[in-house]
């Protein structure tokens, strides 16, 4: 049996902050606000997972009124929620994502993203994919007011 998932999210871009996405450290002057690292592409990933998985949301699993997830490592929490699907009785076909940001450009992070995730996930770097878009300079990607990230999921029940 198969089940598919769908995770969105958006992070407001702020300077101060570093901007990871995928667990990748990735150069611009602003990075995404939030209370854990804010990588809005992990999180995308991450909500995939559990919707596939009907296990509820990012928001349930690891509520960002909980101290411990304070500037978390997103990553980590990645790693917990696959860790929950697998329990569950799925493994993991396949991850398609997207990132709609108009800067920086990511065509060059985008192979890093594809690697920590699937590390995180204990898939090949193959079963992952990554893509970038800018939103044509409209709306808040477009104007480099935040950053958003869709994902899909694909498990197979084992
Ligand atoms: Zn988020």
């Amino acid at each position: 049996m198969m089940r598919i998932g769908i995770g969105y999210d958006l992070h407001r871009l702020v300077e101060g902050r570093p901007l990871v996405l995928g667990g990748v450290a990735v150069e611009h002057w602003k990075g995404l606000d939030g209370h854990s690292d804010a990588d809005v592409l992990t999180h995308a990933v991450i909500d995939a997972l559990l919707g596939a998985a009907a296990l509820g949301n990012i928001g349930q699993l690891f509520p960002d009124t909980d101290p411990r997830f304070k500037d978390a490592d997103s990553l980590g929490l990645l790693e917990e929620a696959a860790r929950l699907v697998r329990e569950a009785g799925y493994a993991l076909a396949n991850v398609d994502a997207n990132v709609i940001a108009q800067e920086p450009v990511l065509g060059p992070y985008l192979d890093a993203m594809r690697e920590r995730l699937a590390r995180c996930l204990r898939i090949e770097t193959a079963q992952v994919s990554v893509k970038a878009k800018t939103n044509e300079r409209v709306g808040p990607e477009g104007r480099g007011e935040a950053i958003s990230a869709q994902a899909v999921v694909l498990l197979e029940r084992q």
